[in-house]
């Protein structure tokens, strides 16, 4: 976290999408601030939290939006997508259903996003692994073909959280400069 004085070099604003409960607001919980709270309450409001951290030498603030609560199909506003150069979409493991509607999501976002977004499929909640209802080797598929990253994450452990957005970071990084 820079102090005052510190020089910023690039913004990068991110978007987390997908359907209710995946683990959206936990995942950006646990990489801006290190935390989980097992109750979370739906999210309240557009917010967003912001980090900061050194990419190839450039001081660069990333700031991660949060839904809403507005994760109904089409009910999130354009205004959420606007300037995004990322998009980190969010399915839970153990939920088919909310697997089953990336695709829409991924429709919504392509409409509303520019052509060189970079988009992150994930897969929370891997440690949920007994109760898994979706598995790596269709969502790998689903993201190759797509063009999207993919990694499975857990909020809850920590598990792969930092390294899909510091990848999500540096590939925008790389677009952008
Ligand atoms: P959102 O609606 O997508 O923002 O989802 P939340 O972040 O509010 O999480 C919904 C529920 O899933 C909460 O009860 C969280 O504690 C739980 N949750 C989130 N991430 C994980 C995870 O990685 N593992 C497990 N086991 N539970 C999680
Ligand atoms: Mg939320």
């Amino acid at each position: 976290y820079g102090g005052l004085n510190q020089k910023i070099d690039y913004v990068f604003k991110v978007v987390l999408i997908g359907d209710s409960a995946v683990g959206k607001s936990q995942l950006l919980a646990r990489f801006a601030r290190n935390e989980f709270s097992i109750d979370s309450k739906a999210t309240i409001g557009v917010e967003f939290q912001t980090r900061t951290l050194i990419i190839d030498t450039k001081t660069v603030k990333a700031q991660i939006w949060d839904t809403a609560g507005q994760e109904r199909y089409r009910a999130v506003t354009s205004a959420y997508y606007r300037g995004a150069v990322g998009a980190m979409l969010v399915y839970d493991i153990t939920k088919r259903q909310t697997f089953d509607h990336v695709s829409r999501w991924l429709e919504e976002l392509r409409s509303h996003a520019d052509n060189n977004m970079i988009i992150m499929l994930i897969g929370n909640k891997s440690d949920l692994g007994s109760l898994r209802a979706v598995s790596i080797e269709d969502a790998k598929e689903f993201a190759e073909r797509e063009g999207l990253f993919f990694l499975e994450t857990s909020a809850l452990e920590a598990l792969n959280v930092e390294i899909a957005f510091l990848t999500i970071l540096t590939d925008i990084y790389r677009v952008v400069t």
